[in-house]
């Protein structure tokens, strides 16, 4: 058994059902990732427009693209119609334009709209306080559909720090979730928080979407 197979079971072993296992595949060869779609790994995350352009053309439709980088407007014409979340929604202009590109090619693009709750400058997404309202005027958009929320935690080994980072998320989430119903696109599914180094602390706080690149691929 090579070693991805063995990450990948160990993960799957650990991970409640109900939890979806992202394999994140920036920089990993097409042979790496194919050994982690054997295993039974469908959903792929990138970070970079262009690397899953290249990688989409090497797999088959089984596969789910989940983008989780930061994106640029300019580049979502490319990845519409492909991808299938986009987790890294972190401006009201972004989600329009992805609304754009849907519209012109008749359908609707599933978000998640990254918030940065631990606040850090370096971080992209919402604040907090703003994520209601953005919510809000989200609602209106008819070619995207707003499935959860997204969050990276800072990488610090403070166990208490990292929980409540997640406990917050979960808490904005939460709040949301039980508002869905005012709104015809807004559908709180997905919670995707947690990384090699933090996702069982990710799992317990709430998170049912886990991101791991390092713990598959070594
Ligand atoms: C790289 C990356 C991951 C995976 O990180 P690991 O620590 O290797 O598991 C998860 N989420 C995002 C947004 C990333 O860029």
């Amino acid at each position: 058994m090579s070693q991805i197979d063995e990450n990948i079971k160990r993960i799957n072993c650990e991970i409640p059902e109900g939890v979806t296992l992202i394999a994140v595949t920036k920089h990993r060869s097409i042979q790496e990732i194919q050994k982690a779609v054997e295993c039974g790994v469908f959903d792929l995350g990138e970070n970079r427009v262009q690397e899953l352009m290249e990688k989409y053309e090497h797999f088959d439709s089984r596969i789910r693209w989940h983008l989780i980088g930061h994106l640029q407007k300019n580049k979502v014409k490319y990845i519409v119609g492909k991808v299938h979340l986009i987790h890294s929604v972190d401006s009201i202009a972004l989600a329009e334009e992805i609304d754009r590109q849907s519209r012109k090619q008749e359908l609707v693009t599933d978000i998640l709209i990254q918030v940065n709750v631990s606040g850090e400058e370096s971080k992209f997404g919402i604040s907090p306080e703003e994520t209601e309202s953005v919510m809000d005027t989200l609602s209106g958009f008819r070619n995207i559909r707003v499935l959860g929320l997204m969050t990276i935690a800072p990488n610090v080994d403070n166990l208490e720090a990292l929980k409540q980072i997640f406990t917050e998320t979960y808490q904005i989430y939460d709040k949301i979730k039980k508002n869905e119903k005012r709104y015809l696109n807004i559908r709180m599914n997905y919670l995707s928080m947690g990384m090699t180094n933090d996702y069982m602390t990710a799992i317990e706080s709430g998170s049912n979407m886990v991101r791991i690149g390092t713990g598959i691929f070594g």
